[in-house]
């Protein structure tokens, strides 16, 4: 580690009287001069600039905002100019460890306390801290248990205290985590110590949990749009889930992405088929060895892989910024699965693809499984909370409303989160508001045909014979059960067996079919499905073959996190996604790969790949060029410079 010379302080800890005006200004206009000097970033966005001067004012804070819109600059910039010491509590070691990497390649004086380093480090870092060297420290939840440790920060001069992934204090959230139930006592260990919570998701009860558990003052509370506008969301039937996973990995050959299974089973067969198919895959789901898994996520980290096929175990702790795709090949078991899996693709801003491709049986493999872990739990006398299974089928039930209802997808997830939709006419980033989903003619009739033909067959038979039936198949079992002599018969003659199959499929989807029986699947038709065939309903059907998408690089809208500077300057990631030179982006990753290796850090943290397309735009020939791309701080300036200059005179 590394401990550069201290930045002139700024201005004074936060005094207890509320700062003048001027002088709050002038704190201001100095953490902006620390921030581009340091991190080559020349702009903050407005919830940042919000939550920064709360921070500067010694004030309490809630931020909650999505992932990718720079949670960690609301921290970091504060502790470069603020005298004292910034305590950032995070749940993960991976996590810190890259934050604090990516601060000391910045030359912040930045270390980490865990339960993981040998003695000697340990000892180092706290005679860093006793010596009042270091602007940030990292450490874990249980970390913090350990006594008199909080206690002899206060003494040292403790400024603020970061917690970071804050929801998961919060038994209401999806990730609940018991260590971080004590963080509750930091308010009466640190006395007076200003408290700052962050987390990209949190509805409303979540906040007021985290508000409750930590014991927040006053606090001020931001909840930014929660939008991700550089996500293009696909949602399709699945029908050959190789085929359709390879068309859509085709487009985005040699870019980083995550394939989402539901089983290790799955995760298994389609890792190893990705390979057959000369694609840089690897597996990953909890069934590995601690081993295997950490290798797993240092080959991705380190761009030794390109894909990774996992389960939902695989994602914190992944600090990728540039996943370019994000694909489930299942249906989630909730929107909020759903958003926080996705989340992990375009953090850095530019454009990145989520595909959902789903079926109607999956719904109910969900709903099984949830039904038996419910029984599993009363059988083994663990009493389960009566209202949990029905909580966590509402979830499927939205999840499932997700991908049969044909709204803007962008829409969807803003209103489902309590936010409302602004964005006047299509988002220009979801399938459909970018017409890409073709509907059947006449979905309504459609559908009516295909329930008739399973109440004609009077509910006792499989999607295989109905489909038969709709077709008018010339077949011993037509004959046998006098199934030809149906008025439903050959309704359907004109269309292929996909389609019928497809369209069963999606009615299974909106519940209007069924399957039900023990031994063998068969078609009935619901309550709702009721409703269609007395015409009390009508129904949205999709017609095949969905529409092929477009490649969808540059095909982003500049966030609304983004400072109107950024947007004027073309949204930075449209703008270089267009002119970038292709080749010399390739060798400044290959440049920045190398490097990478040699220092022992992920590429990422080197430079990101918003800055890197930006090198390959703008070309820079000399150092103040150089330092004048975005994410360009003078230390990496002075340290990478020559380097990537030399790459990208053509001599590198
Ligand atoms: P979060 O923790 O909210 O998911 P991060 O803090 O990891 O997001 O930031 C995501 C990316 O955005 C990082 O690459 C970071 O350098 C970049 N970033 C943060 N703030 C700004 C800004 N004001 N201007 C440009 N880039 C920024
Ligand atoms: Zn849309």
């Amino acid at each position: 580690m590394t401990v550069p010379a201290q930045p002139e302080l700024a201005f004074e800890p936060e005094a207890q009287p509320p700062a003048p005006v001027a002088a709050a200004a002038d704190a201001l206009a100095a953490l902006r001069a620390e921030v581009a000097r340091v991190f080559g970033i020349g702009e903050l966005r407005p919830f940042q600039e919000e939550a920064i001067r709360a921070n500067l004012a010694g004030r309490d804070l809630l931020l909650v905002l999505p992932t990718g819109g720079g949670k960690s600059l609301c921290f970091q910039a504060p502790a470069l100019v603020r005298r004292g010491l910034t305590l950032v509590v995070s749940p993960l070691i991976a996590l810190m460890k890259d934050q604090v990497d990516g601060l000391c390649e910045n030359g912040v004086a930045a270390a980490m306390l865990t339960s993981a380093q040998e003695t000697d480090e340990r000892r180092a870092v706290h005679a860093a801290l006793e010596r009042g060297d270091l602007r940030l420290l990292y450490v874990s939840p249980e970390r913090l248990a350990v006594d008199g440790f909080v206690e002899r920060l206060v003494a040292l001069g403790l400024a603020a205290i970061a917690i970071d992934e804050a929801h998961c204090i919060s038994h209401w959230g999806h990730d609940f985590r018991p260590e971080y139930r004590q963080l509750g006592r930091l308010r009466a260990r640190a006395p007076g110590i200003p408290l700052h919570a962050y987390t990209a998701t949190a509805d409303e009860r979540v906040r007021a949990d985290i508000l409750s558990e930590l014991g927040l003052v006053d606090p001020l509370v931001l909840v930014a749009p929660c939008d991700r506008p550089n996500l293009v969301y696909r949602v399709q039937p699945r029908r050959e889930l190789s085929k359709q996973l390879r068309e859509v990995l085709e487009r985005h050959r040699g870019e980083a992405g995550i394939v989402y299974c539901i089983s290790r089973k799955e995760v298994e067969r389609v890792d190893a088929e990705l390979r057959a198919a000369g694609f840089a895959s690897v597996a990953y789901h909890a069934g590995l060895t601690a081993d295997r898994r950490k290798r797993a996520q240092d080959d991705f980290a380190n761009e030794r892989v390109d894909i990774v096929v996992a389960t939902v175990a695989f994602g914190m702790g992944i600090d990728r910024t540039d996943v370019r795709f994000v694909v489930h090949a299942a249906l989630p078991k909730g929107l909020e699965q759903y958003s926080q899996e996705t989340g992990r693709a375009g953090r850095d801003g530019l454009a990145a693809e989520c595909v959902l491709f789903h079926s109607g049986a999956d719904y109910f493999s969900w709903k099984t499984l949830m039904e038996r872990s419910h029984e599993e739990a009363r059988a083994a006398g663990d009493e389960p909370d009566a209202t949990a299974l029905e909580r966590s089928l509402d979830r499927l039930g939205e999840m499932r409303n997700f991908t049969t209802r044909f709204v803007c997808r962008h829409k969807q997830l803003v209103e489902h989160f309590g936010q409302a939709w602004t964005t006047p006419g299509g988002c220009e980033a979801c399938d459909v508001c970018l017409g890409e989903i073709a509907l059947a003619p006449d979905s309504t009739i459609l559908a009516q045909k295909i329930l008739s033909a399973v109440v004609r067959c009077q509910q006792r038979y499989g999607a295989a014979h109905v489909t038969d039936v709709l077709r008018g198949a010339e077949t011993e079992a037509m004959r046998r059960t006098g199934h030809d002599q149906l008025s439903t018969y050959g309704l359907l003659r004109a269309n292929t067996v996909a389609e019928v199959r497809a369209w069963i499929d999606q009615l299974v989807g909106q519940d209007l079919l069924r399957i039900s029986g023990d031994q063998y699947p068969i078609l009935v038709v619901s309550p709702t499905g009721s409703e269609v065939l007395k015409r009390q309903r009508e129904v949205v059907l999709y017609a095949l073959p969905v529409a092929r998408p477009k490649r969808t690089r540059g095909a982003t809208r500049s966030g609304p996190l983004d400072g109107a500077s950024d947007a004027a300057s073309g949204g930075a990631s449209d703008a270089a996604a267009s002119s970038a030179d292709p080749a010399l982006f390739d060798r400044l990753r290959a440049l920045r790969r190398a490097l990478a290796r040699e220092r022992g850090v992920p590429p990422y943290l080197i430079f990101n790949d918003r800055t890197l397309e930006q090198m390959a735009t703008s070309k820079p020939r000399t150092v103040e060029e150089f330092r004048a791309v975005k994410g360009v701080g003078d230390k990496k300036a002075a340290d990478l410079g020559p380097a990537f200059l030399a790459c990208i005179a053509g001599e590198g």
